[in-house]
């Protein structure tokens, strides 16, 4: 490693980014999984989180990597796409991460991207740009529609930003981006705008787990090795009337589709039968109608978390407002997506 570079991170400012991408990586209502990512600025050098490292790992793992600022601005500057391509100063096998353009072009030392499930939930109703403007009254925020996370995104802020940039974002149908020049005015704006786009989710109905458990039994004799989920409130996903409805819809954001497809696999509990081994285990999971959700053996903890946080998201969207999800080529673009790949492989290897 250049020992410019290293000297240059070697310090007071490594510190910094590693505190607060740690305190944004632990808290599961801001990050699941390996989503969201970090930045720090130093001269002509961009920190950045590697794709597929996990933001509550950044105390202890070397999660971020040096690459050449101007290199980065450039190339989403002149509109070429090659934001999975650029190379990291130092010798490594880890990779920028797929939003590392976006992080580049904000002119702010410090810029953080997070997946808020208030924000996430607030940003895909119809009037959001409406409801979100009246509860961030007083901040400068900026709303980007829905565009596939990477180049296409982070081109769409530069064409936005092109007069002013503001240290707010709202990511429709995807999250939130705050930028600041002092790590600690980054964490206090965030938590500013997150507490103002709150939502106070429906109650969750308690899950008949017995049933659960013989279902289990079910998957066991044609040969699935079935589990519950650990945390009960993935079963609403079926059990509330609203949740259910919206499983019939395409995915909300991004990661969803990343880790969890398209659409589950919905049964009734009395045609469990109905399937071949194969058919299921085409799946990771699959729903039980109005009962809960089973995890087949194969299911990543990242699929597991994008459940939890799929029925924690479905809670909090109000039943009478007519939503945006992810179109068919919104969705099918990210599938077999190569960055993506990578990023679920890495995730496989825990
Ligand atoms: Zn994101």
């Amino acid at each position: 490693m250049d020992s410019k570079i290293a000297n240059s991170f070697s310090n007071y400012d490594l510190e910094i980014l590693k505190r607060i991408s740690y305190e944004i990586g632990i808290k599961k209502e801001l990050i699941q999984g390996a989503g969201g990512n970090t930045s720090y600025k130093i001269g002509n050098t961009l920190w950045i989180k590697a794709s597929g490292t996990k933001l509550e790992k950044a105390k202890k793992d070397s999660i971020f990597i040096p690459l050449n600022l101007q290199e980065v601005i450039s190339s989403i500057e002149l509109g070429i796409e090659n934001t999975e391509n650029y190379k990291p100063l130092i010798n490594t096998k880890l990779r920028a991460s797929i939003e590392t353009g976006f992080h580049a072009i904000l002119p702010y030392k410090y810029v953080l991207h997070t997946h808020p499930i208030d924000v996430i939930s607030q940003s895909i109703v119809n009037d959001a740009k409406n409801s979100i403007g009246k509860a961030l009254k007083g901040i400068d925020w900026t709303w980007i529609s829905y565009k596939k996370p990477g180049y296409k995104l982070a081109r769409s802020i530069y064409l936005n930003n092109k007069r002013f940039s503001n240290a707010v974002y709202i990511l429709e149908n995807h999250g939130l981006i705050i930028c600041a020049n002092s790590g600690d005015e980054a964490l206090r704006l965030q938590e500013e705008v997150v507490n103002r786009l709150k939502i106070k989710p429906r109650e969750n109905a308690k899950p008949d787990i017995d049933s659960l458990i013989k279902i289990c039994k079910q998957f066991k004799s044609i040969g699935i090795d079935a589990f519950l989920p650990p945390d009960i409130v993935t079963h609403s996903l079926t059990i509330d009337k609203s949740s259910r409805d919206l499983l019939n819809k395409n995915p909300l954001y991004p990661d969803h589709v990343v880790f969890c497809g398209l659409r589950p696999l919905i049964v009734n509990k009395n045609d469990i039968h109905k399937f071949t081994k194969a058919e299921y285990l085409k799946y990771n999971y699959c729903i039980i109608e109005g009962i809960g959700v089973i995890l087949f053996r194969n299911v990543s903890s990242s699929a597991e978390i994008m459940l939890q946080t799929q029925s924690l998201i479905h809670l909090r969207i109000p039943s009478n407002k007519s939503i945006k999800t992810l179109t068919n080529f919104e969705c099918s673009e990210l599938i077999n997506w190569e960055a993506e790949s990578y990023r679920i492989q890495l995730n496989k290897q825990e």
